[in-house]
């Protein structure tokens, strides 16, 4: 029971730094369960600000990561579809995800292996077959593709209304436009400094995406910040480009990487080649702008993978989202298990985010966390860093 007296701090089971998307669906999920919870946010319900805006994500189950996250995808898939529904709007739109790209290449047949791993529904299809399929693409005759029937395309912003809506809905409580300026291990629990006031907690789940080091300073040498470009073109015939003609998809042509999703607006398509924009160690200091040469350089990449594209970029936005160097989530607890910390979701964290919500509630309320042995942890990132550094040649160093 929450107590809100005058004069004393507020004193809840949880408070949850952050109500982005993990901190979202920690909040429904904790929520769901009966906990009484306080998640505080920074800026409002929905916000441009988070590592999910930005209108769409890729979702895909065959991971090309490494099948380990497999089995975490299809229980995160099962909760997307669960809170779409209860939310009454798709979430994930569950259009399939396609890779194409040279025969051989790494991330097909990782992708292939989780596929077999998993027995995973799907279809390959070799260059001819790609081209009378998927007529949107310029097909190389060495290309293949694989597409991941139970892949698709995520809707971020929508996502996280649907869950806060859920924790809502479930009793959670809601701080908005308050900033969480500090947290302090004391022997009554955890105490959550914020420019409304204080407030006492059991627990503290801390899901602050690329702010996690204002909080959490000891994690500067494991989380950097990173920032990504997502863009939009305009087809020629945008009838081809719908969610009913067109998947999710992934292309790797010569060196190039770009990830896409089928028209949502009705005009444009979301590709995106990759441009390299360096990490930082604090989003303040993150690159704001995309240069004239830059946008140029992904019109011309875009319109060479799909020709019917215009080569302009019509659309572009940045955003950021907490990295550590292997590329790999960190879930862990510090504190004795006082302070729970979801991080670095590292570019690749929008699907997995019902399952690492789940996660965090069993880490919130003393359990081991399912999918735990994943050992996400920051001790195995420090071993990780150190274990490759020395691995560097010395004329690097
Ligand atoms: C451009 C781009 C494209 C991507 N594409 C994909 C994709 O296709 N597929 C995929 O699976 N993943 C993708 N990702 C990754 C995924 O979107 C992120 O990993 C995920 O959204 C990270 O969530 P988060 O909860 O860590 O951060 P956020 O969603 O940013 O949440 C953090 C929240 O904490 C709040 N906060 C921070 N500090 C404080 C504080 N002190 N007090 C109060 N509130 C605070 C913030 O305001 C924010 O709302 C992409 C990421 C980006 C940036």
């Amino acid at each position: 029971m929450s107590t809100d007296t005058l004069n004393s701090v507020r004193r809840v089971e949880v408070v949850v730094v952050g109500l982005g998307t993990m901190g979202s669906m920690a909040l429904w999920q904790l929520a769901s369960r009966g906990v009484d919870v306080l998640g505080i946010e920074q800026f409002g319900r929905i916000h441009t600000n988070g590592a999910y805006a930005g209108e769409s994500r890729l979702f895909r189950v065959a991971a090309k990561e490494g099948q380990l996250f497999t089995p975490a995808l299809l229980r995160s898939r099962d909760l997307w579809r669960e809170l779409g529904a209860a939310y009454g709007q798709d979430v994930l739109l569950e259009v399939g995800a396609l890779s194409v790209a040279p025969q051989g290449h790494p991330d097909i047949e990782s992708t292939l292996r989780s596929i077999k791993d998993y027995d995973l529904p799907h279809q390959v299809f070799d260059a001819g077959e790609l081209r009378s399929s998927f007529p949107q693409f310029y097909v190389e005759d060495s290309d293949i593709g694989v597409l991941d029937l139970l892949g698709g395309a995520m809707r971020p912003e929508v996502a996280v209304a649907a869950a806060t809506d859920q924790a809502l809905a479930g009793g959670a409580d809601t701080w908005y436009d308050t900033e969480v300026v500090g947290i302090d291990e004391t022997s009554d629990g955890v105490r959550v400094r914020t420019t409304r006031g204080e407030v006492l907690a059991d627990r503290v789940v801390v899901t602050a995406g690329p702010w996690t080091t204002r909080l959490l300073p000891e994690l500067a040498d494991v989380v950097a910040v990173d920032t990504y470009s997502l863009t939009w073109l305009m087809p020629r015939h945008i009838e081809m480009f719908t969610p009913q003609r067109l998947p999710g998809f992934m292309r790797d042509l010569d060196d190039v990487h770009a990830f896409g999703v089928p028209s949502l607006d009705g005009y444009a398509i979301k590709i995106c080649p990759h441009v390299i924009l360096d990490p930082v160690s604090d989003w303040d200091e993150r690159p704001t702008t995309l240069d004239r040469e830059q946008l140029e350089w992904i019109g011309r990449q875009a319109a060479r993978m799909m020709p019917d594209l215009i080569p302009d970029v019509v659309r572009w936005s940045l955003h950021s989202d907490s990295v550590a160097a292997n590329k790999m989530p960190i879930i862990d607890t510090v504190a004795g298990g006082a302070i729970v910390i979801a991080t670095a979701m590292s570019g690749n964290g929008f699907k997995f985010a019902p399952v690492w919500g789940e996660m965090l509630a069993d880490l919130a309320t003393g359990g081991e966390g399912r999918f735990s042995e994943y050992g996400f942890t920051i001790a195995g990132h420090r071993d990780q860093m150190t274990a490759a550094a020395a691995d560097q040649p010395s004329s690097i160093k």
